[in-house]
């Protein structure tokens, strides 16, 4: 059978576990405080880069209003309608550029005249899959 408590125990243990609430109660609410404010500047920091960045993409969108989209670009040889790739060719014409471009390069270092069709001829025999880039 539990002993009855004196009521000056009683009052003294009630106003340590009300001390005990309030003191808790009190950093709770600072805790609370410093990571809310904590959060509102990694917020705020967000906020501010989605701003940099939609105003990127409006100076970007305005650059390139008037020209036609990346994906609309057309080879630039005449009767070829492939998608461009690189210095106004579709990837067919640009190898053929690159590779031209090569054989004089290596017939220049040997001190040599490139030999090979001049741009627009066609071999005897061989009809190019896509027309000549020249
Ligand atoms: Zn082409």
């Amino acid at each position: 059978m539990p002993r009855k408590r004196s009521n000056r125990l009683s009052a003294s243990l009630g106003a340590f576990v009300e001390e005990l609430a309030h003191v808790l109660g009190e950093q709770a609410n600072q805790a609370v405080a410093r990571h809310t404010r904590a959060y509102d500047t990694v917020v705020n920091e967000l906020r501010a880069e989605l701003r940099r960045l939609e105003k990127r993409i409006e100076r970007v969108s305005a650059a390139r209003a008037g020209r036609p989209a990346r994906d609309a670009r057309r080879c630039k040889v005449e009767g070829c309608f492939q998608p461009h790739v690189a210095r106004g060719f579709c990837k067919n014409h640009y190898q053929q550029t690159r590779y031209r471009e090569k054989k004089i390069a290596d017939a220049r270092a040997a001190g040599k005249r490139y030999t090979a069709p001049k741009p627009g001829e066609r071999r005897p025999g061989r009809k190019p899959k896509v027309p000549l880039p020249f």
